[in-house]
């Protein structure tokens, strides 16, 4: 499967002879979007060959891994079940969009404590899990493993080898694993974190065969699923005056990075960038009922 890019026209961009085009993954799915997709697409086939019937796998309040994972289980006739981060969502998830998502494409939404949550990969845990529910094919939070990683190596296509640096958002690594991995011997990779942390390049380092690439660490706003004024206002100009929506967690907040590069001229004129549209957008409606608590103004749908 291959998405289109897009190429942007912004004036800054102009002035400089900068190229800037997106590849639109969040287009691959409707629920099971971006790079959620390419990290399922090798998993799914390795639980069918074992013969699970059930995939488990672990997220947040707004996680896009969950509803991609709760849609890929329905489309392939899989049980799903979500360990869910936060006991509180317990009572009130039903008023989370995600949630309800992943609820209605059949999901079992299981609610642990933070401290519980912090487990989530430890042995033990898995087990008391598997004791519960059964035999089921683990999935680790935000889906990476070896097999999302394969997957990933083909977001890059043979058209893509034009582009000087691609770009794309950094959660837990797998994804930008899979663009170092498969990218062209004259491109950087360039991650833009959605997180505080330092632990990122370590988990990148578990899966990346090369050193092509950097971290550029300016543009979590204040840490994961944080969100500020101007980033709301920037999500909402740039699909005004481009047409491409952004989501607030991910790739707004690359977006956002990238012409701020280019504004303070920490691109190289003339170069050709490509960013990658990991998708992301059905987190919209659930942050949309958060900036609402904050009375902040809310992101356009
Ligand atoms: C999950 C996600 C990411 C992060 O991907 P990782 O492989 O975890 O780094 C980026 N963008 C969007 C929209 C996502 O949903």
């Amino acid at each position: 499967m291959k998405s289109r890019t897009q190429q942007v026209d912004l004036p800054e961009l102009r002035e400089q002879g900068i190229v800037l085009c997106i590849k639109r993954e969040d287009e691959l799915h409707p629920y099971i979007s971006g790079n959620k997709y390419r990290k399922l697409k090798y998993n799914l086939e390795r639980a069918k060959e074992e013969g699970h019937s059930m995939l488990l796998t672990f997220g947040g309040a707004f996680s896009n891994h969950i509803v991609a994972t709760a849609c890929a289980g329905k489309e392939n006739g899989l049980n799903t079940i979500g360990v869910i981060r936060g006991e509180e969502l317990e009572t009130g998830w039903k008023d989370n969009p995600t949630l309800r998502l992943a609820s209605e494409f059949g999901m079992h939404l299981h609610f642990v404590t933070r401290e519980a949550y912090r487990q989530k990969s430890a042995p033990l845990f898995l087990k008391t899990l598997q004791n519960k529910f059964g035999d089921f094919y683990p999935l680790p939070e935000g889906g990476t493993n070896a097999l999302a990683v394969k997957g990933c190596l083909e977001i890059l296509s043979e058209d893509d080898t034009q582009f000087d640096a691609v770009c794309c958002a950094v959660g837990t690594g797998g994804t930008i694993a899979g663009l170092i991995n498969s990218a062209g011997a004259n491109q950087t990779v360039w991650g833009y974190p959605a997180l505080k942390g330092d632990f990122l390049k370590d988990d990148i380092c578990k899966f990346a065969a090369n050193d092509n690439w950097r971290l550029i660490t300016d543009y979590h706003f204040g840490g994961y699923a944080k969100v500020t004024r101007e980033l709301v206002d920037f999500i909402n100009d740039f699909k005004k005056s481009t047409g491409i929506p952004l989501d607030p967690i991910y790739t707004g907040k690359m977006l956002y990075g990238i012409l701020d590069q280019v504004k303070k001229g920490q691109i190289t004129r003339e170069s050709r960038i490509l960013a990658i549209h990991t998708g992301g957008l059905q987190g919209i409606k659930g942050m949309n009922l958060v900036l609402k608590k904050k009375k902040l103004p809310l992101l356009d749908i």
